[in-house]
């Protein structure tokens, strides 16, 4: 089953994708998450994306569509995909078409995750984030502390409040939101795949995904 998770920072994505993964077995694919661990890294893809998150905008299309063909056609997407976080631009959703067509796939869901800014703001200046990448596990300071104050429960490393979750930086990034990802509702809308969950937990998008795919 392929599926692509749209809505804002901090609208519940990362949680909904960790749920389906579980219960399906097929891997998260978060764009965002391939960039920081190039970062981290010190990648090439890392040193020409760092600036761009930092400020909260967009990296440029090209970058990002160059990782997600080659992540598409790795062994584990064979059984089904979550694309979280992917595609941000309308220009994005263009190119994902062409290259699902070349692969031979198809999306079977496409959800939109809808969740009011006021919780969304509050959601994100709370969200602690494990500092290992190859972990990356996520808190929140109120609603899932980790067990010992500043430390990861699964690898022990410190976690950290990400750069781009200040609350400029999130102001900056659902700006970006509205100007360059929310036009993507409008393009899926009339897709029989597409529907719409409210967020404010994650149990009806899993349900509404369910009823869609019927299983
Ligand atoms: P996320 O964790 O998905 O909110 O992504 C963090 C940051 O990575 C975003 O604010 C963007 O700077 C960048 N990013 C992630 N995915 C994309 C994408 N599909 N297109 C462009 N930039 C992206």
């Amino acid at each position: 089953m392929n599926i692509i998770l749209l809505g804002a920072p901090g609208a519940g994505k990362g949680t909904v994708a960790e749920l389906l993964t579980a219960r399906y077995g097929i891997p998260q694919i978060s764009t965002g998450d391939m960039l920081r661990s190039a970062v981290k890294a010190g990648a090439p893809l890392g040193k020409k994306a760092e600036g761009y998150m930092k400020r909260g905008e967009l990296v440029p299309d090209a970058l990002i569509l160059e990782i997600m063909e080659a992540r598409l056609q790795s062994d584990d997407c064979r059984g089904g995909f979550i694309l979280d976080g992917f595609p941000r631009t309308t220009g994005q959703a263009e190119s994902l078409k062409k290259i699902l067509g070349r692969l031979d796939m198809k999306i079977d869901a496409i959800v939109n995750l809808e969740v009011p800014e006021d919780v969304i703001i509050r959601r994100l200046t709370s969200r602690r984030t494990c500092s290992n990448t190859g972990c990356q596990a996520i808190y929140n300071i109120f609603t899932k502390p980790s067990k010992k104050e500043g430390v990861c429960d699964k690898c022990g490393s410190p976690t950290v409040q990400r750069d781009d979750e200040t609350e400029e930086a999130i102001r900056q990034r659902l700006a970006t939101y509205a100007e360059k990802t929310a036009p993507l509702i409008e393009f899926y809308r009339n897709d029989p795949a597409f529907i719409t969950a409210p967020s404010l937990k994650p149990e009806p998008a899993i349900d509404a995904i369910e009823s869609l795919v019927g299983r």
